[in-house]
C-alpha cells in the first residue's frame, strides 16, 4: 500500500481500504471494496480518476447502487461511490427550463424539486431509486419514457482526467441502453431540459406513475428489473409463463409478486443472484425461445455472466 502516500492530503482522507460493498447496493450483496473513495467535488473525481491513470489501477463507479451486482469477492483498485457529490442549478425560459445537476444527485431529489417547482418531464422517475450517474448509464425509464429524452449535454470525466462536455447528437439513447454506459469514463453531470408545468398536474403525473408500480414488491431488496423486455414482449411475463416465480438459490428468490424481481431474503450472496439469473434464462429459453438479456449491471469479474447462455 505504498502508493497510499502517493495520494496527495487534498483527496487522502477520501479513501477506505476493504469496505464492503454490500450496505451499498440495494440488492445487499457484495464483497469488500479494496479501495473505496467518495468523492466530494468534481475536482476531487478528477484528482481520483488522474491517480488511478497514472498508477494504472482499475477503477469502478457506484452510485446510488440500485442496478448492479457486485462479486462476493469484491472489487479490485477503487471504487468511487459518487453519492456525495451534489447540486442542482437551474434556469427558467419562457416554457422550457433547464437543469444542470451533478452525477450524485439522487433522482428522487430531482422530481421532489420539479414537484414543488411545477416542472415536468421527470414524472416517469417516481418510484426509481439511485443517482442521476447511474440512471445515465443504463438510461434508465419506465413505460416508454427514458432519461435520454430529457439530454441537452452530459460533463463526463475521461480516465486520464480530463473533463468533456458531451452534447446529446454525440450519445446513443435507446432502451435502458446509453453509449456512455459503455465507455471507460465518469459521468460528472448533466444538463435536462423540462417543460414548466404547475405542481398540481406534475404531482397527477407522479402519481399516475407511481400507480402502475402497485404489482412490484416494496420493501424488500432488490435491483429492480432484472431482465430488459424483449421486442415486443413482457421479460416478467415470459418469466412468470415459465414457472420462474419462487425460484430459490441459498437467501435470493424470484419474487411472487413480479417475476422480473429478484429479492434478497437476507443472507443470499451474489453467487445466490446469478444461479437464479442463469436458471431463469435457461427456463424462459426452455419455454418460449427467448433469450433474455439483463438490465442490471456487472462489476468487477462478472462481465461473464452479461452473455446469454
Ligand atoms: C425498487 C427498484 C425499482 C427500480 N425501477 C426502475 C425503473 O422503473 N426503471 C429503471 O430504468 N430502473 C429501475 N431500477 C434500477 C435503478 O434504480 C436505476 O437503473 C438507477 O438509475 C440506477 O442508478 P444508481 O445510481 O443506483 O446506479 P448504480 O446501480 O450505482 O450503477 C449502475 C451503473 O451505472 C454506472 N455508474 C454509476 N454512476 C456513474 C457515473 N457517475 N458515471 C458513470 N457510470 C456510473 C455503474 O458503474 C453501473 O454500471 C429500479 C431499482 C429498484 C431497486
Amino acid at each position: 500500500m505504498r502508493w497510499l502516500s502517493r495520494l496527495s492530503p487534498e483527496i487522502r482522507h477520501l479513501f477506505s481500504f476493504r469496505t464492503y460493498l454490500n450496505d451499498m447496493t440495494t440488492l445487499g450483496t457484495g464483497g469488500p471494496a479494496e479501495f473505496l473513495a467518495k468523492p466530494l467535488t468534481q475536482k476531487d473525481l478528477v484528482d481520483i480518476l488522474t491517480f488511478c491513470h497514472e498508477e494504472g489501477f482499475p477503477f469502478w463507479l457506484l452510485g446510488g447502487g440500485s442496478n448492479v451486482l457486485v462479486p462476493d469477492e469484491g472489487l479490485p483498485g477503487i471504487t468511487i461511490q459518487t453519492k456525495g457529490l451534489n447540486g442542482i442549478f437551474w434556469e427558467e425560459k419562457g416554457d422550457s427550463v433547464i437543469v444542470y445537476s451533478v452525477s450524485g444527485t439522487f433522482l428522487a431529489s430531482l422530481l421532489g424539486l420539479s414537484l414543488r417547482r411545477g416542472w415536468s418531464g421527470l414524472e416517469f422517475t417516481a418510484g426509481i431509486p439511485g443517482t442521476l450517474g447511474g440512471a445515465l448509464a443504463g438510461n434508465a425509464g419506465a413505460d416508454g419514457f427514458s432519461l435520454g429524452d430529457l439530454v441537452r449535454n452530459v460533463k463526463v470525466i475521461q480516465e486520464d482526467g480530463i473533463v468533456i462536455d458531451r452534447p446529446r447528437h454525440e450519445i446513443e439513447f435507446s432502451y435502458r441502453f446509453s453509449s456512455i454506459g459503455t465507455e471507460k469514463v465518469a459521468i460528472s453531470g448533466c444538463c435536462l431540459v423540462l417543460e414548466r408545468s404547475s405542481p398540481f398536474e406534475v404531482a397527477e403525473e407522479v402519481r399516475r406513475f407511481l400507480s402502475h408500480r402497485k404489482g412490484q414488491p416494496r420493501g424488500v431488496k432488490t435491483a429492480g428489473c432484472i431482465f430488459k423486455n424483449p421486442d415486443g414482449a413482457s421479460a416478467g411475463k415470459l418469466l412468470d409463463e415459465a414457472g420462474c416465480k419462487g425460484m430459490e438459490s441459498g437467501g435470493a428468490v424470484v419474487s411472487m409478486k413480479h417475476a422480473n424481481f429478484i429479492e434478497n431474503r437476507g443472507s443470499a450472496s451474489t453467487k445466490d443472484i446469478l444461479s437464479l439469473i442463469e436458471r431463469c434464462r435457461t427456463k424462459v429459453f426452455q419455454n418460449s425461445g427467448v433469450k433474455l438479456v439483463t438490465e442490471i449491471r456487472f462489476l468487477g469479474d462478472l462481465s461473464d455472466a452479461e452473455t446469454p447462455f
